[in-house]
């Protein structure tokens, strides 16, 4: 199967849900995204900044460009100029480097607040009492660069599907609690950013918004 061909059977199968399909490019060359661009893609997800930094110029301009990996906030400054969306927005202090550097460049980005979801302590993301002190806290209220627009989170590595079930279930209630009590008036907070080539399926079925697939497109990344 062609990367086109895998593009167009996900797009078919998520035709009728909530979801659209982020292509989770890292790793790749360029000739594979502009393949994958062809196709019709233009949700492109990276996880090393220097990367999607190097790519973004060899795209067209319509890329949405999501960072889906974690941020040192050393690294912001490259994305602020073009990136669409943070994904993985995983504490107060990346938050505040976020805004201040989208608003040098007279932009807004969108970002999503990434969850602990998993079995695994190595896979980061914020506890919901953290989510929500920075929510609550008068300066993330100041920042005008800065949307936030939902949650992500990424699951254990597994094939047990209840367990699956389970995280992405709560990924789902932390949306649900999030919305209702902070962005209740706010439109734009809606994505719930769950899924990957192995669990999207079930993701889906469980209420994602947008799925991160990468190997089942473009083949493993070796
Ligand atoms: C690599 C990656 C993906 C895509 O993984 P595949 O299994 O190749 O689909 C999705 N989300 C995150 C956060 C990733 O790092």
């Amino acid at each position: 199967m062609s990367i086109a061909d895998n593009i167009h059977r996900i797009n078919a199968e998520l035709a009728g849900t909530a979801a659209r399909l982020c292509v989770v490019t890292k790793t790749h060359p360029v000739e594979k995204l502009e393949e994958a661009y062809a196709a019709g893609a233009r949700c492109f997800g990276e996880n090393r900044p220097q990367e999607m930094a190097a790519k973004q110029p060899q795209l067209p301009a319509d890329v949405e460009w999501h960072l889906i990996g974690q941020l040192q906030t050393n690294k912001v400054k490259l994305l602020a100029p073009f990136v669409h969306t943070i994904q993985s927005i995983d504490s107060a202090k990346l938050l505040r480097e976020i805004n201040k550097h989208v608003a040098a460049n007279n932009r807004i980005v969108n970002g999503l607040l990434q969850f602990h979801i998993a079995r695994e302590e190595t896979k980061s993301g914020l506890s919901l009492a953290e989510a929500e002190e920075i929510l609550a806290s008068e300066e993330y209220g100041q920042y005008q660069n800065v949307r936030l627009t939902g949650v992500m989170g990424v699951a254990t590595f597994t094939h047990d599907e209840a367990q699956l079930r389970q995280e992405f279930q709560q990924l789902r209630g932390y949306f649900s609690h999030l919305k209702t009590t902070y962005f209740a008036d706010d439109d734009a907070f809606q994505d719930i950013s769950m899924g990957m080539s192995g669990d999207y399926p079930l993701a889906v079925s469980e209420g994602s918004t947008l799925v991160r697939v990468g190997s089942a497109i473009f083949g493993s990344r070796g």
